[in-house]
Order: C-alpha cells, then structure tokens, then sequence
C-alpha cells in the first residue's frame, strides 16, 4: 500500500484509469468544462434537455419559477416517478434484466426483473388504494432492507401518496415523532428484520409508536416469522392485501411539484428536520447524476450500501438507478455478520461493478484487517463511492487499494437530504482525484465557498460552502416548518442556500469540505478544521478512527481535544497520548497539536454512521449533554466516555 504520509504530502493525484476515460459519458476536463459552461450559459435549457431523456405524461411548459427561497421545476409538466422507474423500461430489453438484484442476512435471495416489479408495485399500488390512501396522503415506512421497502416507496410514489421512510433502526419513540409530524395515515411495516443474527421487532415498535401517534391502517410485511400483536381492522397482512389485487395499475398524472416524499435528516447537528422532496424536479436530479456520476452502463452491476431510511438509499437505492434502468442490489444486515467479509462476499458473487458507500463503513472494514477482503475476487469492480462524511486520506487509500486493486476511480460524493442528489463529485472518466477532497461541482450546479457576506473567498481560505443558483431536486420546504426552511437555509448568506458546512477551494478549484460549520476551531484566532486534525490523527498507524472537537480555553479561545479509538488490542496509555500530539504536530503544525487526547472504544454516532461532535463538545468541556439525542445510534457510549479520563498536555 502506497505510505500515506507520502501521499499527503506530495499532495498526490489519481488520473481516471485510461479504461474508465475511454467508456465514459464524459471522458475529460475538457467536456466536463463545457457541459458546465453550458449549464451555467443556459441554466433552464440545460436542466429541459436532461429531463426529456424522461417520459412526462404532459410536457411543462416551464423550466424553472424561481421566488427565492421558493422554486417550482417543470412548471405545468404531468409525470410519474415510477412510471419512469418501472414502465418506461418495460417495452425493450431491460423488461427481463434483473432491477433488484437482493440479498437477505440469513442468506436468502430474490431477483426481481422489471417486468416482475412492475407487477409487485401495481398490485401494492391497488393495495393501498383500496384501503382508501389517496393522492396526497402521508405513508410513513418502517421495514428491513427488503425488496418490500423499494416496492412500497414506488407504489405510494405512484399513486401520489407522500412517503416518509424511518430508518428501521429508529425506536418506537422516534417513530412516534415522525408519524405525527408527517401525519400520516398508514404505516406500512413488517413482523421483523434481521440485522446481526437477531430479529429487530419492527411491528411491536410500531404498535408502541401507534398507540401514541394513531393511524388508520397498518401493513404487515411476513419477513421473520416472528410472533407479534395484531389490532383487528386496523392491521392488515401485505401478502393478503396484495393476494387478490391486479398485478396492472396505470400510473397517474402527477403534477411535477407534486409531494413526492418527506424525510427526516440525520441529526447530525440537531433535532431532524423533516425535508420535503417533489417529484418533476428530484426524478431529474437523481437520473442526471446516477447516469454521470456512476457513469451507469447497460451491463453495471450496482450496490449502494446506504438503507433506504436515509437519503442516500432514496436516491441511490431506489429512484437514481431504476430511473436509469440499472440493476441495483438490495443487502439486508449487517456488513460485518456472520464475518467481516459478508459485503465481500456478495461483490464476489454477484460481480458487483459499481460500490457505493459510507467513510464510517470503509473504517471499520480496514479495522476488520486485510485478511477479509483479501479472501475474495474483487476483480469485477470498477468504480467506488463514498458519502455521508469527509473522508479521511488514510481512507480513501485503503480503499482504492485494497478494495479497488488500485484501478478503481473513487467518487467522493458531497450532497444533504435537503440537495436530494448528488452535488460535487468526481466524474469517474473525467476527474483527477485527491485523497480527501470531493473535487468538482457537477455540470449546471453553481457550488461556491464564501464569507458571510457572500463574497467568494480566496485559495485555500475557509469559509461557508453554499449554491448560488436552484437546482431541480432541491427541497421545497422543512414539512410543515416554512419559516424553519427559510431561516436555516436561506437566511444566513443572503441570496444563496447555506449548506451548514465549512469549505476551502484550492489552488485547482477542488472542493475540500472541513465540516460542519459548527465544528471549526478556532484557536488564536486561527480557523482549523477538525477534519484536518482528524486525518492526521488517523494517518497514526495505531489509530483507526479520531473526533476532534474544540472545548473553551481561557488563553487560545479554544483548545483541541482528540477523542480516538486506537487499533484493535492495543492498551492505550500517556506514552501514545504523547505520540498522537507529537505526530498531529508533525503532520499540521504546532498550533494544531491536541490539548487533551481521550481514548474510547467507540465514538457516538448517529444511526447514520456520522461522528456526532456536537456531543463530545459537551464531554470534553465536562458539561452534562443537552443537545437531541434522539438518533444517537448507542447511548452507553457517551457515559462511557465521559467517565474516561484524558490525557492532558
Ligand atoms: P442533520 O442535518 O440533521 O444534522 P446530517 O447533516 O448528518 O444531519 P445528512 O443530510 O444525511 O444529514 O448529511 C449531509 C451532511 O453530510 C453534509 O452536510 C455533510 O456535512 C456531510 N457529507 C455528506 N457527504 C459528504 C462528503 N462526501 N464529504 C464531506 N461531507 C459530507
Ligand atoms: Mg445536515
């Protein structure tokens, strides 16, 4: 494996392999430049020829009407996100290629063609209208990774019913909130899931959740076999609601601003904010960027990891490639169970091309050890994806080289819930690659990084990372917080969307995101990123993962404290404490070196995978947490380590 520390600093780029150049959509800078000039010469013209690559049943009549912070796409067009997911590739020969390529935990498996899933959305579409769901209506979504999940997402998009998918990780607690915050009036549901051997009790936490945020009807998935309670009139079994329905189901004429879906953000920087996706605008801008972004071909293998509770398996999982007509494989448990070569395994066996994941997985899957992906033929990839946080350089190495073979071109993908798609990125035939950095903006998004005044800021100074201009599948709104939409995002830099995250562009224009905005620190008046020091800390060969937080100083403003998990079986003690500072200084300089270094086990994440530091701020200031909780994955995990004692300077 190339030595990191070189890679850092001779500051190395990675060409797109000859081969990805030779086959790809957009083969160099040069046509990547154009098409952004001609997005940004002829931004409405730009976005109406992608979208008639798309079937609308009534053609709009407008691009774009722009009120900001209010935009409506595709003004006056009639389409149908399914339709264009499922139908619209029935009449060739992608009607008996495999849609949903599935794997469950146990071992069980399912192909679905499009044919065969366009009869599973028509008779769940039939299903939900005859139990009286209709156009507008808010479904919430509570399954396992299951083709179930897909099927139930496309049927509501169908019939015009909004959906609202919670993570199947969520307790009964969260769900609660998110019914009652969408108002919907079904859950659709199944007896259980499996994630690591064991059977997540999905329809007991939706009995809690429903005895506290009431709905009309409940739909049950048999999945695990598992015994569950059951509300007469108010339960229905899927396979008994779909057993005698029509496997026909013409799709509607939607209105492209129609409510397509609403889904609840992370909770990464606080209380989740439920974001409100329409249809016209986001069915374009996840087929625009699966199509460039993976560079998506006829013969792809696709596997995007994310679970469809998170945007991510929204746009990556399920619209973005069937909309482009790909195979898109579905896993349902853990990525470690029964051994830490499970995802391994499945790329072996189904020849998977394309693998698209989270930095949060790619560390644990290096912690694992080589030995695991090793054991497996890896050979038939030919392109890799992260998303969800900054990815650390040490990383993106392990990854392109041990995973990749090191022929793989890396996609660093930066985009938010609110963006609905993909919004700087590499192009995998086109973009020369730094281990760190998301790269470009793609072709008709106006990305920029600038101070609060909304000047851009120069060569390598940080400052806010905002878009300039809409884009089709930008949120409409926070679900029945308009004020809340406009304050958080439109209000802090006048006149652009604020993304909430810090940024710097360098010398080549290359985007490097230094994290949430929140999170930057300052000491003496020196802006760092924590992502910076994170790295540095994670280039140590004993540490696996770092979070790296401010707490107050009396003299610098602010002092750094490191949290970080060393490698597996190794006893942390002062000496490596020393070590760590020691090499941060080395690595960044002596105005970065650590104040405090606390070891932990694990650091808290949300369910998502993402470092919460908005947590560790309080343990390393030695408060009692205040902020929301709600979607921290592991709550002992914060006791734990505020009982730990650091290591001070
Ligand atoms: P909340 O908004 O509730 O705090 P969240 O921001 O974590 O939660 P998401 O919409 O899932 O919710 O995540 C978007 C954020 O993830 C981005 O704003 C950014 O901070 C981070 N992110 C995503 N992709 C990348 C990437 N490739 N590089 C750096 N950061 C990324
Ligand atoms: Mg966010």
């Amino acid at each position: 494996m190339a030595d990191i520390e070189s890679v850092l600093r001779e500051q190395r780029v990675f060409d797109p392999p000859a081969e990805a150049a030779g086959r790809a959509r957009v083969g160099s800078m040069e046509e990547y430049e154009r098409l952004r000039r001609r997005a940004q010469e002829d931004r409405d013209g730009f976005w109406a020829e992608i979208a008639s690559e798309l079937h609308w049943h009534e053609p709009f009549e407008r691009v774009l009407e722009w009120n900001a912070p209010d935009a409506k796409w595709f003004v006056g067009g009639k389409t149908n996100i399914a339709y264009n997911c499922i139908d619209r590739h029935l009449s060739g020969a992608r009607r008996d290629k495999p849609a949903i390529e599935w794997v469950g935990e146990p071992g069980d498996r399912r192909t679905l063609t499009y044919a065969e899933l366009y009869a599973e959305v028509a008779k769940f579409s039939n299903a939900l209208e005859s139990l009286g769901i209709e156009r507008g209506d808010r479904v919430a979504i509570y399954m396992p990774m299951v083709p179930e999940a897909a099927i139930a997402m496309l049927a509501c998009a169908r019939i015009g019913a909004t959906h609202s998918v919670v993570f199947g990780g969520f307790s009964a607690e969260a769900l609660a909130d998110r019914i009652r915050d969408a108002g919907a009036k079904a859950v659709i549901t199944a007896d259980g899931g499996f994630r690591a051997g064991k059977v997540v009790p999905l329809k007991q936490n939706v009995d809690q959740a429903v005895a506290k945020a009431p709905v009309d009807h409940v739909v049950v998935l048999r999945r695990c076999e598992n015994d569950i309670a059951w509300t007469a009139g108010r339960d229905s079994w899927w396979h008994e609601l779909t057993g005698g329905a029509s496997a026909d189901h013409e799709a509607p004429a939607l209105d492209s601003e129609h409510p397509l879906y609403i889904l609840y953000t992370s909770g990464t920087t606080g209380k989740p904010k439920g974001i409100l996706h329409t249809t016209g605008g986001y069915m374009v801008g996840t087929y625009y960027t699966t199509k460039l972004v993976f560079d998506m071909q006829d013969d792809d293998v696709y596997w995007c990891t994310a679970d469809v509770g998170w945007v991510t398996g929204h746009s990556y999982v399920v619209y973005g490639p069937l909309a482009n007509g790909a195979t898109t494989l579905m896993y349902e448990g853990a990525p470690t169970y029964p051994e830490p070569d499970r995802l391994w395994k499945i790329v072996e066996d189904y020849k998977v091309s394309i693998f698209y994941t989270a930095p949060t997985a790619i560390r644990a899957l290096h912690r694992a050890g080589d030995e695991w992906p090793k054991r497996r033929d890896l050979s038939s990839l030919r392109l890799l994806g992260t998303v969800g946080e900054p990815i650390n350089p040490e990383a993106w190495m392990w990854y392109r080289e041990t995973i990749g073979g090191g022929r793989c071109p890396i996609v660093d993908t930066w985009w938010q819930t609110e963006t609905g798609a993909i919004m700087i990125s590499p192009l995998p035939g086109a973009t020369p690659t730094k281990p760190g950095s998301c790269t470009k903006p793609l072709p008709g998004i106006q990305a920029d990084v600038v101070d609060r005044q909304g000047n851009s800021v120069g060569t390598d100074e940080g400052g806010y990372l905002v878009v300039r201009e809409p884009w089709p599948s930008m949120l409409r709104t926070v679900y029945g917080d308009h004020e809340r939409f406009e304050k958080t995002y439109f209000s802090e830099i006048p006149g652009f969307y604020f993304a909430g995250d810090s940024a710097r562009r360098d010398a080549d224009g290359y985007f490097w995101v230094m994290g949430r905005v929140d999170d930057v620190i300052n000491i003496s008046g020196h802006r760092l990123s924590t992502m910076e020091v994170e790295s540095a800390l994670v280039s140590h060969d004993k540490v696996v993962e770092a979070a790296v937080v401010g707490r107050p100083d009396e003299i610098k403003g602010q002092a750094i404290v490191g949290f970080v998990t060393p490698k597996k079986g190794l006893e942390p003690d002062e000496e490596l404490a020393r070590e760590l500072m020691q090499h941060v200084v080395v690595q960044i300089g002596a105005l970065a070196r650590p104040a405090e270094i606390r070891f932990a086990e694990a650091l808290p994440k949300t369910r998502s995978g993402k470092i919460m530091r908005r947590l560790l701020k309080d343990v390393a200031a030695g408060a009692d947490s205040k902020g929301d909780t709600t979607t921290l994955e592991d709550g002992s995990v914060l006791d734990r380590l505020a009982a730990e004692r650091g290591y001070e300077e």
